[in-house]
C-alpha cells in the first residue's frame, strides 16, 4: 500500500499515512525518522537541536538507479510550498 504525507494525502482525498507533525512530536532533538511519501518523495522527518521540524526531500535531479541521491533538508513551512509531483 502506498503511503502519503500530510501535504499529499489531502490532495488525494484521504487522511495522511505519514503524519508529519505526529512523527516530529515523537522525535528527540537531533534525530530523524525515514519515510517515503509516494506523492512528493518525502524521505525523512527530522528535528534540529533547536527543536525545529525539518524534512528531507530529493534535491533536483533525483536519480532512481543511483545509490548516491542528492538530498535537501527544508523547513516545514518551505516543504508545504513545494510541488507534490502527484
Ligand atoms: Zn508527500
Amino acid at each position: 500500500m502506498a503511503d502519503f504525507c500530510t501535504k499529499c494525502a489531502p490532495e488525494m482525498g484521504f487522511d495522511a499515512d505519514i503524519d508529519i507533525d505526529a512523527v516530529a512530536a515523537n522525535l528527540k532533538p537531533g534525530t530523524y525518522q525515514t519515510c517515503l511519501c509516494e506523492g512528493c518523495v518525502l524521505l525523512a522527518i527530522g528535528k534540529t537541536d533547536g527543536g525545529e521540524t525539518i524534512l528531507a526531500v530529493p534535491d533536483g535531479n533525483y536519480l532512481q538507479e543511483s545509490e548516491e541521491q542528492p538530498v535537501r533538508w527544508v523547513s516545514r513551512e518551505e516543504f508545504m510550498t513545494l510541488p507534490s509531483k502527484i
